[in-house]
């Protein structure tokens, strides 16, 4: 079941079941921008659903990042009239030129969108784009600025700041091991370090899953990865044969420490 939590003056955030998404909703006096539009047309629906209970106008979408959960549902909100998709230019790239692999993915969740056929499993690509600069969007009586930090959880990762809210999509994870698979982990634990140092212009901390996060909770994410990035690191050049032994001294669950390492070795800071 989906659930609303208020977090701020017209800023509300709903949690819907599949991997405990949270959906973002900022509502203006001429539009109202939603934030992650869930796994396929059925998390989409129910997530336009529990918008439409709120507010009527008009909407804007925003894409946190390229993962299918966050952007899969983007066709129903077209339907609803929504032309406006923002993404980081990356993130888009990424749908656009990727996005069809990740079908498989909600095979059991939503097969319809796994197989391509039916109502509103098309991909909607975002047509508003942010470069490095942040970008302010007007809802009338209030506003939304979407910032990029640089590349973390993957290389398009856009927060949305309000007056009250920050929306971190899966820079910040609570309640699960952060994921890495298209990662870039050391400058992750820098863009989590700026983050906390944006924490406090807002009340509320919104992470891409899981509960609203206090600034210590942010902190610790970016301390318990500098740490992992230097155990990794010692262990690979003290067993270079077998990466895989530094696996049981990170911080984070057999598979995502795979992904770490894995990670960690492909990427290499741009400066
Ligand atoms: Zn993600």
């Amino acid at each position: 079941m989906s659930r609303w939590l208020e977090v701020g003056t017209d800023n509300y955030v709903l949690t819907t079941e599949n991997s405990k998404l949270n959906t973002g909703l900022i509502i203006g006096t001429e539009r109202a921008m939603v934030i992650d539009t869930g796994c396929g047309p059925r998390q989409g629906r129910e997530i336009l659903d529990a918008v439409r209970q709120k507010t009527q106008l008009p909407l804007v979408v925003v894409n946190t990042h390229a993962h299918y959960d966050h952007f899969f549902g983007n066709a129903v909100f077209a339907e609803d009239g929504a032309t406006e998709f923002w993404a980081h230019e990356n993130c888009a790239e990424e749908i656009s030129d990727n996005g069809d692999a990740q079908r498989p993915a909600v095979t059991d969740l939503e097969p319809e969108m796994a197989a391509g056929e039916g109502a509103n499993v098309e991909l909607v690509v975002p047509n508003a784009l942010v470069r490095d600069q942040p970008v302010l969007v007007d809802l009338g009586g209030q506003s939304a600025t979407m910032i990029y930090l640089g590349r973390g959880h993957t290389d398009g990762d856009l927060l949305v700041g309000t007056s009250t809210t920050l929306y971190a999509g899966d820079l910040v994870e609570q309640g699960a091991h952060p994921s890495f698979e298209d990662s870039y982990p050391v400058e992750w634990a820098d863009a989590l370090r700026h983050l906390s140092a944006l924490r406090h212009r807002y009340e509320f901390l919104i992470p891409g899953h899981g509960e609203p996060c206090s600034d210590r909770f942010v902190k610790t994410m970016a301390d318990t990865m500098s740490t992992a990035v230097r155990q990794a690191r010692q262990s690979i050049r003290d067993t270079p044969s077998d990466a895989t032994k530094a696996i049981p001294v990170l911080p984070y669950g057999p598979e995502q420490s795979r992904w770490f390492i894995k990670r960690l070795q492909e990427t290499r800071p741009q400066h």
